[in-house]
This record gives structure tokens, sequence and C-alpha cells, in this order.
């Protein structure tokens, strides 16, 4: 198993371990790609909403934000053309009984040749050392400009093949390629079908077609219904944005990667209404803000852009923003300029006028739309991978001696503060750090554990990220103080119980995050 699958299995194992993810239904072995969030898997994801909300909602004069239905008329799919075009490529092999996306299949095809090109660019850059040029070596050596050549090439018919909507052509492109079913090697493919990716279900008063209702597998739709009704209630004028979180539902044919791709997720989605004309504009601002924004919790080389070969039905202009999760680059954001696809085809399907009156320019007109769209459990799992670290225990020179420590942003972290007593039999040391609990817990989320030795309290603390545990000992009975421990530093200092709540606040406050602190 290579390092990078031992380091995403850990992190699967700790989400478990620790409270925060497990399978859904797993006392019947599982519902596949469906997951629950335990004890602190729930904190953390409210915390990640939390800071999402702020940034987009709170910190911005003209974003709002509303929590509209999953269940919405069926006539906003078909207006969507989520009822015609919301499908992957689906490619059965006959042999294996497996359903595989023919797409992943050409990627995973390339991603091997990519993976050539990272094997010649390391082995180059031990032989050339410090005088290494990376750029002019990939524009330059013949093998691997070959190589990205080929990428190229395949990816571009790929998307050719998926913007005419020619599966045929998809077929072929397998076939020429020699891809065989990675789990047994067979190359005795079907044809390469679409497959609708919207779950549906039945209202209970109306029988057939007409009762058939969708599972929204996005949350955009529920906005785009409400412009007007924002606009008008808000006195909004363009530019202006609708916010909002929620679940959204989508069959995946080939759902793997832990909470990645998942059937049941919730997104976090803002679309930002705008003058037609100025959406090139908005789209590099939106396309730049997210980017910023997403530094703020990772390493700007675990993130790049990844703009699309292959537009969705309602974008003239759109680019991921990727991570660099552990099994590789994928997408965790999208940027979509999404022209007036969406309130044109309302407009159209329900014969109301959807339109922006501009004060400014005396017209009204459809609104352009840019859209920011990011997985929330994406980006909880984007959080964690970073998080999560092995480390040297601070202060030890012993590199045996090592921790495992989930190095949230406190502003993030599930437990702000962990009241441990020393004796947890001790009544009076009991009674003392009871009253610590009462104290801080209106305002502070905070945990108390009595349940093992301090030393193993401190490491399961440590692997939840709770920036502060708070030992209550015999001292305390005496000077009313107690030990505070900081997770990162493990510095440990007396401080008054009457000064907790003024030393903690402020450090695990939202607003040291979203002022980049
Ligand atoms: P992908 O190409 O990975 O299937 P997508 O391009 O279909 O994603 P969008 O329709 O742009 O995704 O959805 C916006 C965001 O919603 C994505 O950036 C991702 O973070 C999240 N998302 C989409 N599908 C899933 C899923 N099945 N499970 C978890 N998150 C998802």
């Amino acid at each position: 198993m290579s390092q990078q699958d031992q380091k995403f299995k850990n992190l699967v194992a700790h989400c478990k371990e620790y409270g925060f993810i497990y399978q859904s239904s797993e006392v019947y072995d599982g519902l596949a790609a469906v997951y629950d969030y335990g004890p602190n898997g729930v904190l953390l994801k409210n915390n990640i909403k939390s800071y999402w909300w702020k940034s987009m909602v709170q910190m911005q004069e003209n974003i709002v934000g509303i929590d509209s239905a999953i269940f919405m008329h069926p006539k906003t799919w078909k207006a969507s053309g989520h009822v015609d075009a919301f499908n992957d490529p689906l490619i059965d092999n006959k042999d294996s009984k497996k359903r595989y996306r023919a797409d992943q299949l050409v990627e995973g095809y390339c991603e091997k040749i990519q993976k050539k090109i990272d094997k010649e660019v390391t082995k180059a850059q031990k032989r050339f050392g410090d005088d290494f040029d990376k750029d002019q070596y990939l524009s330059t050596n013949p093998r691997v400009v070959k190589y990205q050549e080929d990428i190229d090439g395949i990816m571009k018919r790929m998307a050719d093949a998926m913007t005419a909507d020619n599966m045929v052509a998809l077929k072929e492109l397998i076939e020429e390629l020699g891809i065989a079913d990675p789990e047994n090697g067979s190359k005795n493919w079907t044809d390469v079908r679409q497959f609708n990716l919207m779950f549906n279900t039945q209202l209970g008063n109306i029988s057939g077609e007409e009762g058939k209702l969708y599972l929204r597998p996005e949350t955009a739709q529920g906005i785009f219904v409400n412009f007007l009704n924002v606009q008008k209630t808000t006195r909004q004028k363009l530019p202006f944005g609708i916010a909002q979180i929620g679940k959204a539902f989508r069959n995946e044919i080939v759902a793997r990667q832990f909470i990645f791709r998942m059937r049941e997720f919730e997104q976090m989605e803002m679309q930002f209404f705008i003058k037609p004309g100025t959406q090139k504009d908005w789209y590099d601002y939106w396309k730049k803000t997210r980017l910023e924004w997403h530094k703020g919790l990772h390493d700007a080389e675990k993130l790049r852009y990844h703009d699309h070969d292959n537009l969705a039905h309602y974008a003239d202009a759109a680019v991921d923003i990727e991570f660099q999760f552990p099994f590789g680059f994928r997408e965790l954001e999208g940027i979509h300029s999404r022209t007036d696809f969406d309130l044109s085809a309302h407009q159209e399907v329900s014969g109301r006028k959807i339109q922006y009156f501009d004060p400014k320019s005396n017209e009204s007109y459809v609104p352009y739309v840019v859209e920011t769209s990011i997985g929330l459990d994406r980006m909880f799992l984007a959080t964690m991978a970073t998080a999560l670290q092995t480390e040297m225990v601070p202060g030890q020179d012993d590199p045996n001696n090592t921790r495992e420590v989930l190095k949230l942003h406190p502003a993030l972290a599930p437990i702000k503060c962990a009241i441990l007593p020393l004796k947890k039999n001790d009544e009076r040391i009991v009674a003392l750090a009871k009253s610590v609990f009462n104290k801080l817990r209106g305002s502070i989320q905070c945990m108390y554990d009595d349940t093992g030795s301090i030393g193993k309290l401190y490491r399961r603390q440590d692997a939840i990220g709770t920036p502060y545990c708070l030992t209550i000992d015999f001292d305390s009975l005496e000077d009313n103080c107690v030990t505070v421990r900081d997770r990162d530093s493990l510095v440990q200092e007396r401080v008054s119980i009457d000064e907790l709540k003024a030393k903690i606040l402020p450090s695990v406050d939202m607003g040291n995050l979203l002022e980049g602190k």
C-alpha cells in the first residue's frame, strides 16, 4: 500500500474511532456512499458551516441567505435541464458485472500516463539536483512532451464526445485505448449510455408522472425560483447574492473515496445576480475570492484551479478549485458563470416574468448569475486531511515519542475546552471541576471527562483537536486556579478560574478565522 493510501486509511479509521463519521446503517452492513456524522463530526461540520455562512453572508453587505425546501415543483427540474441533461455516461462490464462511469475510466487511463510523467520528473530532479528547472523539463523532454500530448489528445476527444452527447464515440475511445475493467482485466464492455443522477419519489395524493417528485440534486434551484421574493422583500439592488446551505442528492454511479462522493450530501452555494455583460469580471472576482478563502485553512500548494473542458449545459465559463486530497487533486468547489440560463428557463416554463428593474438604466432584464458551490462534506474531508498530523511530542527529543493531533483552527475545533479532574474519586476535586464545567459551558463548547488517566485523556483530546485542556488538582482547591494545557505547544500555565472565560473565548472566536488570524 502506498504511503498516500495508508494516510487515507488512517484518516478514515480516525474519523470512526473518534466519533466524527460512521457508515450509515452499519448494523445492516452499511448503505453505500451514505454516511452519518457522530458527536464530534456534527460539531465540526456545524463550525465549518458557520465559517462559510459568516464569510459569505455576515461579512458581505450584499449577500443574504435562505433555506429552501428539498422538494420542489417537478417543473423546476424540467426547466433547469436536469431531467434531460443531468446525466453521467454509464458503462457495464459484461464479465465482472461491475458498473463504471465511462469518463472516469478514461480519466483513470490518463492518470496513469500522468504518473509516468511524475516519475520522470522525480528521476530528473535527483539527477540535476538544485539546477533542476521543472517547467523547462516539462516543456522540452521529448518523452514527457509526448506523454502530455497523449493526455491532452485523449481528454480533448472525451470532452468533444461528452459535449456532443456522442456515447458511441466515448465507447470507441475506451476500446481504442484498450481500457480494461480494473477489477478483472476484462474488456468485454456494454455500450455507453446516459444515466440520470436524480433520485425520484412520488407525491401521496397524485399518481403517475404528474406526482413524480425529485430529491434536489443541487440547492441552487431553490435560490433561482426565489429570486424575485428575495429581491423584493429585501429591496436588494444588483449586484447581490443569495446563499444557502442544504442537502442535495445524486444517484452517483460509482461512489468511492469515503465522504468525497456521496449519494446524500450537503452543499453550500451562493448565486450572485449581476447585470448582463459583467459576468467575466464577477467570475474572475469570485474565482479569486474563493481561492483566497481556502488559503485561510490550507497551504497554497494544496490548492489549484482546474478549468472545465466540458461545460455544463448552463455555463459559459467554469472552474474548479481543486484540493490535494490523500488520493490526489480533486474538485472541492466549483465556480460557474451560469449566464441567464436558469432564470430565463424558469421564466419561460412558469410563464411568470422573472426580471429585475434596473433603476439606473431604467430597463428590465433577466440577471446573469455567477455561482460558487462547495460540498460541505468535501470541505470536512479536506479540513480533516490537513489537520490530522502525527508529530514528535513537542519539547521531547525522542523521535519515537509521537502523538496524533488534530491541528484544527481553534474556531473550528468541535470541543474548545476539556475539563479533566485529576482524581475522579475525590469529592472536592470533582465538585470544583463540575463547577468550572458549569461556569464555562454556556459560552464555550466544553467536555467533562474523567474516564481515564490524565495521559490518556490528553491523548484523546489531541486526537479530536481540543485547543485547551483544563486540569483540576489538589492545588486548585487552595489557589482557585487550574492548569491550562495548550494543544499545540503543550505549554501549561496556571490560570485563575475567574479568568478562564477571558482567556479562552477570544482565541476560539470565529472572528479570528474571518479576519485571517
Ligand atoms: P464531480 O465532478 O466531482 O462529480 P460536480 O462537478 O458534479 O462534481 P457540482 O455539480 O459542481 O459538482 O457540485 C458542486 C459541489 O458539490 C462540488 O464542488 C462538490 O464539492 C460537491 N459535490 C458534488 N457531488 C458530490 C457528491 N456526490 N458527494 C459530495 N459532494 C459532492
